[in-house]
């Protein structure tokens, strides 16, 4: 059983803006914390990009030192191959710019609606779906006279909001409470609900005055983690995740199925062993949406199968996370049938 002793939780309530100034932003920086000699690289290549490296200095704490194939490291390191131009993969993979009424409202499904709040992350994960995305030219404007509220009011069947970005935490309090004060103001929403990878890679920015700020919510809160294998859950993380649970949070992860990273049968068992004793359980695994750039991370559909039917046979049915596809224009995420 985990302890969480207050002094754990209070140190980990202050300088969260600190910590993310102190993020490694560099190819160079990254591969010395991590003591690897860039020549046993040969994929990694200091190349000039416009989706920069950015890793906490947490997440950085959890890539094994020495090692090149850490799947941690994986996830974060610049790699020549995102340069390609492949075939089949797109800038807008899931079609969020077609479903955009208004800049940063995106609607794709009938009961809920996603606001794009920010274009910032406190990580950038190389096969990120909206690395593309134009997040300057689509910048939310949540005025409570304005566009995005009015259709919020309008309509009345959109039961829950996704907050998502980039990274929705990487609003201060102050913004976030302001718009849970926005939203309490609509009598048909019952849910909030927040995709973050700060939750996990940032864990300092989980204080208390957030909290606060997201519990004077009406309705309920869910926490969608993104988490992509077991060793990026440490102590820390742990402590994190039991206080939110405890203050009436509900937790689920998502993980992102990555050639290299997590794409054997015991690291995703592992994984939904490690979510579920830190209180947080499996919801999705998803097939990489096809980025321009990431087609590197890609399986096939039969190697994605294949793990699967491996997986169910390996976890109880309350531990497997649901295999999906985002197809752009589909009114849900569409089931893998393996
Ligand atoms: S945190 Fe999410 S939005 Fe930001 S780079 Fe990673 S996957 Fe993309």
């Amino acid at each position: 059983m985990l302890i969480i002793p207050d002094s754990d939780f209070a140190s980990q309530t202050t300088g969260w803006k600190q910590s993310l100034a102190q993020s490694i932003r560099s190819y160079n920086e990254l591969l010395d914390f991590c003591e690897l000699d860039p020549l046993r690289l040969p994929q990694a290549r200091l190349i000039k990009h416009d989706f920069p490296l950015m890793v906490t200095r947490h997440y950085a704490s959890l890539i094994e030192k020495g090692n090149p194939e850490d799947p941690l490291l994986k996830q974060v390191l610049i790699d020549h191959r995102e340069n390609l131009i492949t075939p089949g993969y797109q800038t807008d993979a899931v079609g969020d710019l077609e479903s955009m009424p208004i800049p940063g409202l995106i609607h794709k499904y009938p009961g809920r609606i996603l606001l794009n709040l920010t274009g910032a992350c406190a990580i950038h994960c190389r096969y990120c779906f909206r690395r593309h995305f134009p997040y300057t030219e689509n910048r939310i404007n949540l005025d409570e006279d304005g566009a995005v509220m009015s259709y919020l009011r309008r309509h009345r069947k959109v039961g829950e909001i996704i907050l998502s970005g980039g990274d929705p935490l990487m609003l201060n309090d102050d913004k976030l409470s302001q718009l849970v004060m926005l939203l309490n103001t609509l009598p048909h929403l019952h849910t909030i609900r927040i995709h973050s990878r700060i939750f996990s890679v940032l864990p300092e920015r989980i204080t208390q005055g957030l909290i606060a700020a997201l519990l004077a919510f009406k309705g309920n809160i869910v926490c969608v983690t993104h988490i992509n294998h077991a060793r990026e859950i440490d102590t820390r993380n742990q402590v994190t995740f039991k206080k939110l649970t405890s203050e009436g949070f509900h937790l689920f992860n998502q993980s992102v199925l990555l050639k290299g990273v997590n794409d054997h049968v015991e690291t995703l068992k592992a994984l939904s062993y490690k979510l579920i004793s830190s209180g947080v359980i499996p919801y999705y695994l998803h097939r990489l949406d096809k980025v321009q750039g990431a087609a590197h991370f890609d399986l096939t559909q039969e190697q994605s199968c294949h793990l699967y039917q491996q997986l169910r046979a390996a976890l109880p049915g309350y531990l497997l996370p649901r295999m999906v596809d985002e197809i752009a224009g589909e009114l849900s995420k569409s089931p893998v049938h393996c």
